[in-house]
């Protein structure tokens, strides 16, 4: 596993050692960085998955509030009101599955808003925020196939994709590179401190634009059909919701949700190896 350097954050709560100095430390707190480094793998206790996470998820959701205000000034929210219950219900149901598998706490509030677009998109943002679009509601055949885009997002909140994903390209943006950071000088933490503020104005981008990695989207889909089979949905309108998935895209409405979640078809096939490997029903 390659030493990778992150802010500390909650994500890591008891985890790693803390190798700065006091000094460095209180300097990379002047310097508007924040969070004290910490040079290890973060591993998801969900996942198991090993994370490069250099923002704190605070400091992430600070940013991805700004985001969703913004969009929520942007784009109508749908007035229909059974729409809006539907949704809120199976998004209830989902998570509680979610919950019951130790993943999320059953008792944290969820800011959901179902815009009224036709796109056919879903996303999630940190600070428990999610966003579904008319568009992939009205593709969507029952609430199974509502769980499983729900349970999918659900996913790549427990997974902490959205911090992972910024993370990573804010670490390409800067060069930053596994194992080859000297990080306990205040030129340095300062230099990250720059680009963090200068980050701001892509904040926008992360949860909505930029694409997830295989690994998220099948952690992420994996995670989904759990929760879907604790929530006593059928697990196999998962692979179904991405037969359509393709079908439509294939068709003359762009499939939005693809842009950010490709591969439909052979996601289809490995979630169908995974409900059966699973026992949540035979395909
Ligand atoms: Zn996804």
């Amino acid at each position: 596993m390659a030493e990778l350097v992150e802010f500390d954050s909650k994500v890591l709560a008891g985890a790693p050692n803390v190798r700065l100095s006091r000094r460095a430390l209180i300097t990379g707190i002047a310097a508007g960085t924040v969070f004290p480094f910490i040079s290890s793998c973060t591993t998801n206790p969900a996942t198991g998955s090993s994370q490069l996470i250099l923002f704190g998820e605070d400091q992430v959701a600070s940013m991805a509030a700004t985001a969703w205000t913004d969009m929520k000034s942007q784009t109508p929210v749908v007035s229909n009101t059974r729409l809006k219950n539907q949704v809120l219900n199976v998004w209830e149901r989902t998570t509680a599955g979610a919950a019951k598998a130790g993943h999320i706490d059953p008792n944290a509030n969820w800011d959901v808003a179902v815009f009224d677009t036709d796109d056919v998109n879903a996303f999630v943002m940190p600070g428990n925020r999610v966003g579904i679009y008319r568009g992939i509601t009205e593709l969507t055949e029952n609430d199974d196939q509502l769980s499983s885009v729900l349970g999918h997002e659900t996913g790549h909140v427990v997974g902490r994709h959205a911090a992972e994903r910024l993370s990573v390209s804010t670490a390409a943006q800067v060069g930053l590179m596994a194992g080859q950071i000297a990080v306990a000088q205040s030129e340095e933490l300062r230099k990250y401190g720059t680009t963090i503020g200068a980050l701001g104005g892509a904040a926008m981008q992360f949860g909505v634009i930029l694409p997830y990695s295989r690994r998220h989207e099948l952690e992420a889909d994996k995670l989904g059909v759990d929760y879907m089979h604790n929530a006593g949905y059928d697990t196999r309108q998962s692979v179904r919701l991405w037969e359509l998935m393709a079908a439509q895209s294939e068709g003359q409405r762009p499939v939005e949700f693809m842009s950010t979640h490709p591969d439909p078809l052979r996601r289809a096939e490995e979630l169908k190896r995974y409900i059966n490997a699973k026992g949540y029903a035979l395909m």
